[in-house]
């Protein structure tokens, strides 16, 4: 049985950019996966779960941008 992944949150230590995605399946898609990061290039990104407010919206967020590209 698939384990749905929680949203967690991207940051990167060196510029402070931070980025949270809610996937919604155990297949990443684009955008939703981080080696380093997109500011600076910073390899070593650290990750956390997202708080409740900030999973809500980055999974609010994914479901406008799959509304606006139909
Ligand atoms: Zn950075």
């Amino acid at each position: 049985m698939p384990i749905r992944p929680h949203a967690h949150t991207y940051i990167c230590p060196q510029c402070g950019w931070s980025k949270t995605v809610a996937p919604r399946s155990d297949a990443l898609g684009p955008g939703e996966h981080f080696s380093r990061c997109p500011a600076c290039g910073h390899g070593s990104l650290v990750t956390r779960p997202a708080d409740a407010l900030a999973s809500a919206l980055a999974a609010g967020l994914q479901t406008l941008g799959k509304l606006w590209r139909r």
